[in-house]
């Protein structure tokens, strides 16, 4: 009998038909990669412009097609997190006011959960600016986020969250916020998170690493309740802006030895398939 094989899951990566998209894919299944959490661009990434909640259906649509096609040109599996993305606000409410924008970004959100409700997608994608804005559009973002978990609660999934940089007040401000509309905190993933496992632990919130230099050795030294990612932003604008697609599944190789297989069943598996409620097999 042989060993099983370690799932190698990256928790958050885009993939765009206009940068290297099935090429990034090859790279990170032949460096050992097997799972992919593939969250929705901006919609000006795909060439879309939304002035109605029904114009980010095209963007998802897209973004299916692009997870499809995946399975079809790799041996990986592709899960899709759908939602907004924090700075489309900041871009729209100019044109559209800001009341508008707010609708239209909320209104976004709820046909990303009935794609989640469909079985199309395993979560919503949220957050707010991190960077400096205007109290209104600070506000109007909270609402907006507060909104992806009424959605994520009825429908019992987990939001990824685009945020400003992590802190302990953060955290807690957020968890609270989950925790007024009925959704667990352990369903709030911190996407792009620094090695904070325990901090991110107190308040219950789920935090993804991003996998570069050695935060996963200082997040292995805190625990294993978290998962890894690249946000592997898929723009052949901006090369090496962020990590490249094979790290994951290569970070996790060169720890092993050190580690033990163990923790990365834990997290590229367990970890997973409890935040999001899916089955990770090979
Ligand atoms: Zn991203």
């Amino acid at each position: 009998m042989t060993a099983p094989t370690l799932p190698i899951l990256d928790n958050h990566m885009h993939l765009n038909p206009s940068g290297r998209c099935l090429d990034a894919v090859r790279e990170f299944a032949r460096a050992g990669g097997t799972h992919i959490v593939l969250v929705s661009l901006p919609p000006w990434s795909l060439g879309i412009e939304i002035n109605a909640p029904e114009d980010y259906r095209q963007v998802f649509d897209k973004i299916l097609k692009i997870a499809r096609r995946a399975e079809e040109a790799e041996k990986v599996k592709v899960f899709v997190v759908l939602g907004v993305h924090p700075a489309e606000l900041t871009k729209y409410y100019g044109r559209l006011g800001l009341p508008r924008a707010v609708e239209i970004m909320k209104g976004g959100l709820e046909i990303a959960r009935e794609y989640v409700e469909k079985g199309l997608a395993v979560g919503l994608k949220s957050g707010r600016p991190h960077y400096e804005v205007e109290p209104k559009i600070w506000d109007a973002s909270n609402d907006i986020m507060r909104h992806s978990f009424t959605l994520a609660k009825d429908a019992g999934c987990a939001v990824q969250l685009h945020t400003e940089s992590a802190t302990e007040e953060g955290l807690s401000e957020i968890a609270g916020v989950a925790r007024e509309v009925g959704l667990p905190p352990g369903k709030v993933i911190k996407h792009f998170a620094p090695p904070m496992v325990k901090i991110c632990e107190k308040y219950g919130i789920f935090p993804s690493v991003l996998a570069g230099e050695d935060a996963i050795e200082k997040a292995l030294s805190e625990g294993t309740r978290f998962m890894m990612e690249t946000d592997y932003i898929d723009d052949l604008k901006r090369p090496g802006s962020v990590l490249g697609p094979k790290t994951v599944p290569k970070r996790t190789k060169q720890l092993i030895p050190e580690w033990g297989e163990d923790v990365f069943w834990k997290i590229h598996k367990e970890n997973p398939e409890k935040v999001y409620g899916i089955e990770i097999n090979i």
